[in-house]
Parts: C-alpha cells; sequence; structure tokens
C-alpha cells in the first residue's frame, strides 16, 4: 500500500503558501508507517511548527496504469478524511534548498485517516469537509473549489505510478492550515458527520 499526496490543489491555499498555482498535478509519497491507527497522535521532537491539513482521501479500488480519463471513474468508490501532517519549518528548510520534502511530510504517523468511508453514490454533487481545532472551525473545504478533479489526479498520476487495491490519495488541503500544539483535538467533518477525532499529545 502506499499513500500519494497531492499538493496545491485548492488555489486560495497556493496563494496563503505564497506558492505558484500549479499547472499540473503536483504529488508526492508517505510511506505506509506515516499512516495513523489511533486517536492519539504524539508531538514529534524534530519540529516545533506542526501543521494541519485537512484532505479528502480516495481508496483505490483496483490495479491500474495509463487510467485514461474518462475510465479514472471506476478507479474509486468511496472517500474519507485525513490529515497530511507537516513540519513546517523543516519543509520551508527543504524548499529553500530545493531538497526532497520526505522529512516534513512523511514521517511516522502524519497520515491521519479515517475509519470510516463514505460512498460517493451519497453525494449529489459536491463534496463539503472541514477540521475543528479545539471545537472552533479552522478549514472548509468543497471539491468545488478543486483544481483538479479526483478523475484528473488519479489519470495524471497513473501515468508515471502503477496504482493498486488499498492505494490512499490525499486529495489536497483548502486553506486555514495551522498549528498545532499538545493538548489540542482535532475533529475532522465530511458534511456534518465526524470522520475523526485525534488528542494532540
Ligand atoms: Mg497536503
Amino acid at each position: 500500500m502506499k499513500i500519494i499526496c497531492i499538493g496545491r490543489n485548492y488555489v486560495q491555499h497556493a496563494k496563503e503558501m505564497n506558492a505558484e498555482v500549479p499547472s499540473e498535478p503536483l504529488f508526492f509519497l508517505k510511506p505506509d508507517t506515516a499512516l495513523l491507527k489511533e486517536n492519539q497522535f504524539y508531538y514529534p521532537n524534530f519540529t516545533s511548527d506542526l501543521h494541519y491539513e485537512v484532505e479528502l482521501v480516495l481508496k483505490i479500488t483496483k490495479h491500474g496504469k495509463h487510467i485514461a480519463l474518462e475510465h479514472a471513474h471506476h478507479y474509486f468508490e468511496k472517500v474519507g478524511l485525513g490529515i497530511d501532517f507537516t513540519a513546517r519549518d523543516i519543509q520551508s528548510i527543504c524548499k529553500a534548498k530545493g531538497l526532497p520534502w520526505e522529512k516534513a511530510k512523511a514521517f511516522d504517523h502524519s497520515a491521519i485517516l479515517s475509519q470510516k468511508f463514505i460512498d460517493l453514490s451519497q453525494f449529489e454533487d459536491t463534496i463539503e469537509f472541514s477540521l475543528e481545532k479545539n471545537g472552533t472551525m479552522v478549514q472548509k473545504g468543497s471539491t468545488r473549489h478543486l483544481l483538479f478533479s479526483f478523475e484528473e489526479l488519479i489519470s495524471y498520476i497513473s501515468q508515471f505510478i502503477t496504482l493498486k487495491a488499498g492505494d490512499l490519495i490525499y486529495t489536497g488541503t483548502p486553506e486555514g492550515v495551522g498549528p498545532v500544539q499538545r493538548g489540542d483535538q482535532l475533529k475532522g467533518y465530511i458534511g456534518d458527520q465526524q470522520m475523526f477525532k485525534i488528542d494532540i499529545r
């Protein structure tokens, strides 16, 4: 199983990062050891600026390579919710030096994932999602504002990397990313359904 994460897939987030809006999808990987399978997250000692990025997550349902855009919808059925935890201080150094982002993005438990996934047939058109920190909403997103659709992402990624059943795609974060501290609690929602609750220790 691999975890593929999309960067800058919402224009307002690219702007808040003072980053260029990409003309094609930008992706990076996290290893399977990045997945957090519990409700507690231990703040890592190598960063002092850990940021949440709430993201819709697709689970790939079958093997595919060079997937045509018009067939991409056959490769996923459900959507979950996750956090792409980012050591922003380390990422800034990596970016400035033109180095890979793995130290900032791929560390143990940097990928929060909801237990449940929701069938895409449950949604009429767009999917709304949000993140609360200590009871206050800090991020709110909608698939209306995606730069690249789920189908475009799958088609694009599969030109480079074979997708397999069980792979996860974190589809990018909307604006509003920010820091967490020990003692914080994060709750993620799709619509008004709570998808996860994480305590930062
Ligand atoms: Mg992200």
